[in-house]
């Protein structure tokens, strides 16, 4: 029962950095989440920007046809304007030519307002496509380093699970598969000390038989609170 106890502390030794590593792996992806998150944002700040200024060529080009048309309008009664008879006529149609005049000056004084509003726009747009390359980089250089770190990691997994290999047939099959069990219910920690007559899984005090039981290392001593094994550290 020594020879196990022992096999078995050198077993959690191992499970116990297997369990942390892998920890620390599965954590990894989610460290790309914020830089991911911050691409997408930029992405969809562009996004708006474009239909921004599709909204106002759009309407530019609505103000366009509406000048020309006026001024299709100002020349026909322009043309007209010989042919009438009477005085009246002649300042009722020219007051018409001005009125659409001064609508059309107007209308150009939108379409430089836009032109402007279309350029403040572009030049918006321009910085953040600078800003949505530069979250685009830092979420390469994030994942190479996530990669680069997850690529460590596996390499200290694999060390060590050759390790495990190593030392697993020195447990006896039936304790190796009862461990195991406990290792995978209790987060990697199967195997713990009794230190002052507590339980140094879950900390309580352990009934004096019991540690009585765990002192004598005649068989495997499990806390009755969280079911880990026990055992007496040396010295
Ligand atoms: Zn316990």
């Amino acid at each position: 029962m020594a020879d196990q106890l022992e096999a078995l502390q050198h077993l959690q030794q191992v499970d116990g950095q297997l369990y942390q590593l892998r920890l620390a792996k599965g954590q990894k992806p989610g460290e790309l989440e914020a830089a991911r998150q911050a691409v997408a944002a930029q992405e969809a700040r562009l996004k708006a920007l474009e239909e921004q200024v599709k909204a106002l060529q759009l309407q530019q080009k609505d103000r366009e046809g509406e000048l020309q048309t006026r001024e299709g309008s100002i020349k026909k009664l322009q043309g007209q304007l010989f042919q009438v008879k009477t005085n009246k006529e002649y300042s009722t149609m020219q007051h018409e030519i001005d009125t659409l005049k001064a609508d059309n000056s107007l209308l150009e004084e939108d379409m430089l307002r836009a032109f402007d509003s279309m350029d403040s726009v572009s030049r918006q747009h321009k910085e953040e496509a600078q800003r949505a390359a530069e979250a685009t980089r830092h979420l390469q250089q994030e994942t190479v380093r996530v990669e680069g770190e997850v690529a460590a990691l596996d390499a200290q997994i694999t060390t060590l699970e050759r390790q495990r290999h190593a030392i697993a047939p020195d447990v006896p099959a039936q304790t190796l598969e009862l461990y195991e069990r406990i290792l995978a219910l209790r987060d990697g920690l199967a195997l713990v000390p009794v230190i002052n007559e507590i339980c140094g899984g879950c900390h309580r005090r352990l009934p004096p038989q019991v540690v009585n039981e765990v002192y004598l290392k005649a068989g495997l001593v499990m806390c009755e609170t969280c079911n880990r094994i026990l055992y007496q550290p040396a010295g």
